[in-house]
């Protein structure tokens, strides 16, 4: 625990902001002291950790999947996860389509869309994304529900970069609300800003933050 938990939840409340907080390496014992102030929801980025901790912890956690996700490893997740924050690409949309059905749920999503101007970052680019959309609305994935756009900004000191590219995933945001996504009201959130950028992701109109370190110390 941290007095940065205290902090972040009187931000979280003032600004209608929901906080994942990003607990992939850490141990159950320091998962819970945050589950015992009252935070529910946690974010993990490997399916196998994930679904461990889920049979490990408490059942009113929601686990939100932020890491990139193989499509043979859905399976694993399908029966309880929360929100998959990364779904990059059409192959795995058909997969979780798949695996929700199988299991009977409808499986929120958000379209992870690459912005950051580094070379690493995951994602699908606003053209494949806007393909992820139509395919959607296609009304060929009953068991999922698409509720909005993630984005990960660059790892860099300029702080107008990062606001730039968080600004660009607003704009694309707007762009999908007032046209193809106008009818659908559940898409309504955009999960940017991490522990060095929180900030700034939510001065350009993030509604989900994913803090980790700043939470539960630097990991390995
Ligand atoms: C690890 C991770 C975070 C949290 O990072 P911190 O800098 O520790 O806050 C957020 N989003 C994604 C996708 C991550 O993999």
């Amino acid at each position: 625990m941290n007095d940065f938990y205290s902090e972040i939840k009187s931000f979280e409340q003032r600004k209608g902001i929901t906080l994942v907080a990003v607990s992939k390496t850490k141990p159950n014992e320091q998962i819970l002291e945050f589950y015992n102030a009252g935070q529910r929801i946690f974010g993990e980025n490997k399916v196998q950790e994930m679904t461990t901790k889920y049979e490990e912890l408490p059942k009113d956690i929601k686990w939100h999947m932020i890491g990139h996700l193989q499509s043979n490893k859905v399976k694993y997740l399908a029966p309880y996860v929360s929100l998959i924050h990364s779904v990059d690409r059409l192959s795995l949309m058909k997969t979780i389509q798949k695996e929700a059905h199988k299991v009977d749920r409808i499986i929120d999503i958000l379209i992870q869309v690459k912005i950051a101007m580094e070379d690493t970052k995951m994602g699908s680019s606003f053209e494949e994304a806007t393909n992820l959309i139509e395919a959607y609305l296609s009304g060929n994935y009953p068991n999922i529900r698409c509720v909005g756009l993630m984005g990960m900004a660059s790892f860099v000191d300029d702080h107008s970069i990062v606001r730039e590219e968080f600004r660009s995933l607003k704009n694309y945001f707007d762009t999908l609300k007032s046209g193809p996504m106008k009818e659908i009201s559940h898409f309504k959130e955009i999960s940017m800003g991490m522990s060095g950028d929180y900030q700034i992701a939510v001065e350009e109109g993030a509604t989900i933050i994913r803090v980790g370190s700043k939470l539960f110390g630097a990991r390995e």
